[in-house]
């Protein structure tokens, strides 16, 4: 059975104070469950700060090369140094605004399977391919270059983030019919290319979820746990996220 995951992407948000005060609040709520996975992917300098904490805690980007000239940049072999289990990997603000291409990506992706570290490959349609309808073809081509160098003795590391562009930070969420459509096609595509394996990759949906429409999110079948931004800033709202996954 496939695990159900929720990830916090804190971005590039909370200072020092407000990150103790979310581990101090989080801390305090019931959070074990053996088929779901919390996961929290915080700002590099407060990875440290989740080291005494049974929490899984990642970063939000990792750079390729092992090591070197490569100013403000992090290793996978860096974070696992402090403790860190997983990175995301190509998220849409790393596309858009950094503009990392596939190619980058896929090199990213071959960094985490070559170091047997675990990510989440972030995937979505802009709108303006939704608008003309190609948003499933858009989707598909960024897995076929993204994972294109990971195997299938490495296919357990991965986990992929639908996260349409339209929808993330906009309040707005995309219906469940588009989301259950997407999903669907991402199965067909990691079932076609890693065989029966595929069933067992879990695919999270990403874009405004909040504690107001999670439940009827996680009712998709084909939805296995979500990657949230705002909603996770504040620790009281990404428990009730949390109870909504595990209802
Ligand atoms: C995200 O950036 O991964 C995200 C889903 O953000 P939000 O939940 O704020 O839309």
């Amino acid at each position: 059975m496939r695990k159900k995951i929720l990830a916090a992407n804190w971005k590039m948000n909370l200072t020092q104070p407000e990150v103790d005060a979310w581990l101090h609040t989080i801390q305090g709520f019931a959070l074990n469950n053996d088929a779901a996975l919390l996961r929290v992917y915080p700002s590099a300098i407060y990875l440290k700060d989740f080291q005494n904490t049974n929490l899984h805690f990642g970063a939000q980007n990792i750079f390729y090369e092992t090591r070197g000239a490569f100013t403000g940049e992090l290793s996978v072999a860096q974070l696992k140094s402090v403790g860190c289990q997983s990175a995301l990997i190509g998220h849409s603000e790393r596309r858009e605004i950094f503009h990392e291409s596939d190619t980058q990506i896929a090199l990213k992706v071959q960094a985490c399977a070559n170091a047997d570290f675990s990510f989440i490959l972030c995937c979505g349609e802009p709108l303006a391919i939704r608008e003309v309808g190609t948003q499933e073809k858009y989707v598909i081509g960024q897995l076929q270059k993204n994972l294109e160098n990971l195997s299938l003795a490495q296919l357990d590391l991965l986990v992929v983030a639908y996260e349409p562009i339209w929808a993330i930070g906009k309040g707005v969420i995309a219906n469940l019919d588009q989301i259950n459509e997407m999903h669907q096609a991402i199965r067909n595509f990691l079932v076609d290319k890693y065989d029966k394996a595929g069933e067992e990759v879990p695919i999270l949906y990403g874009g405004s979820v909040s504690p107001a429409n999670a439940a009827a999110i996680f009712s998709c079948p084909a939805v296995d746990g979500a990657l949230v931004g705002g909603a996770a800033l504040d620790a009281s709202s990404f428990y009730q996220l949390w109870q909504a996954l595990n209802a």
